[in-house]
């Protein structure tokens, strides 16, 4: 049997997203910024995409700008805001997203700014309390938190951390890549200044990204070139990527309920067969609420087979990933599993569902680990 569980790793695209972007190569040949009718052709395509994109946001066309990938809207965000609007310090978390933690260290070495970890609790979380008093200052602050963990799948309150951030006028960047599309976020009602996400994590495409950039923020380019993306982003613009983008998050803004219900009644399901055989697993990450239901972070004992837990699967044909998954391959201490403190005696292994996956999946699964522990 072959069982796909790495799908916070990437995801299959959804055929609809794949037919479109194969007729737009097809199709639209023209570049962009030209400005005869090919070029107006794909010009329509990028700012269809938008609108769209935009409006399951409720962010306005302005303030949306595609990029190459996440990595590439979270370093623009962090470096820019630095260098734009005068942010002297940055509270963050230890739990961050590599592309985020490497983006402070990197604003750190060039700028005069401070940055100030928040301590989160042995699930991930963070306490809003201690946000609040290190609110209290009188500098110019970006908030930059993740709203769903890619490892562990602990989420934050999105909407009492905006609420801290507006009282205290901070800036918000909130990297949205594991819970945009499957996870409401109206940006109408909950203020961000910066959010980030990525083709490739809601069943598009790899190699395209999204930022928001609240109109209210007057950040200026990081990708210095011809100036595209009205000035923003410049490099002629992956077309097919960008509505395969569009058509992603369309397909699973149109089927949130679809897939948080499969995804969760699946989740339910193996958590229940890992009990029933009595196996000494444990989670990682928020299990109760404030979770991304399609991740599941194990925590299991070491021994000869587990310590190549992985590998053991692979040869089962299940698909799944030790720490990191962006790093896969490469197996490294996962910076999130030694923020939560995770026993050091344990191995980890996460599963990330999808609603292609079926109880059955689950239950091979489940047996298979049963043998490797
Ligand atoms: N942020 C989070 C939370 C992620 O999970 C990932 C990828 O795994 C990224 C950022 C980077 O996204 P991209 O692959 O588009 O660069």
């Amino acid at each position: 049997m072959k069982v796909y569980l790495d799908n916070a790793a990437t995801t299959p695209m959804q055929p609809q997203v794949l037919d479109l972007m194969t007729k737009v190569m097809r199709e639209t040949h023209g570049n962009p910024s030209s400005i005869h009718q090919a070029g107006r052709k794909a010009r329509t395509i990028i700012e269809d995409a938008r609108k769209r994109v935009a409006g399951h946001l409720k962010a306005s066309t302005g303030e949306i700008f595609f990029t190459s990938s996440a990595t590439e809207s979270n370093n623009m965000i962090i470096h820019c805001s630095v260098r734009d609007l005068a942010v002297k310090r940055i509270i963050s978390s230890p739990t961050e997203h590599p592309c985020v933690l490497n983006s402070l260290k990197s604003v750190a070495s060039l700028f005069d700014v401070e940055i100030d970890f928040l301590k989160v609790d042995g699930r991930g979380n963070i306490n809003l309390e201690e946000l609040d008093q290190k609110l209290h200052k009188d500098t110019k602050t970006l908030v930059s938190l993740m709203h769903g963990n890619n490892e562990i799948g602990t989420m934050i309150d999105l909407q009492a951390v905006s609420d801290m951030c507006v009282k205290h006028d901070a800036l918000l960047h909130t990297d949205a890549v594991q819970s945009v599309g499957k996870y409401p976020i109206d940006l109408s009602k909950t203020k961000v200044n910066f959010l980030s996400a990525s083709g490739h994590k809601i069943y598009g495409p790899k190699g395209i990204g999204m930022m928001y950039i609240n109109n209210d923020n007057n950040i200026e380019a990081y990708i210095q070139g011809g100036g595209q993306e009205r000035k923003m982003r410049s490099g002629t613009e992956n077309v097919y990527g960008i509505a395969g983008f569009a058509e992603a998050l369309d397909w699973l803004v149109e089927n949130r309920e679809m897939h948080l219900n499969k995804v969760e009644s699946l989740r339910r399901h193996f958590k229940g067969k890992v009990a029933e055989k009595g196996l000494d697993i444990h989670y990682n990450g928020n299990q109760d609420k404030n979770y991304l239901s399609n991740i599941l972070s194990l925590c299991i004992p070491k021994s000869e087979k587990s310590d190549l837990i992985v590998f053991n699967l692979d040869i089962h044909g299940i698909c799944a990933s030790a720490g990191s998954a962006c790093s896969s391959g490469v197996e490294h201490d996962s910076h999130v599993l030694a923020a939560i403190d995770a026993p050091q005696d344990r191995k980890t292994l996460r599963l990330s569902i999808s609603h292609h996956n079926t109880e059955e999946e689950m239950d091979y699964v489940a047996e298979k680990l049963a043998t490797l522990i």
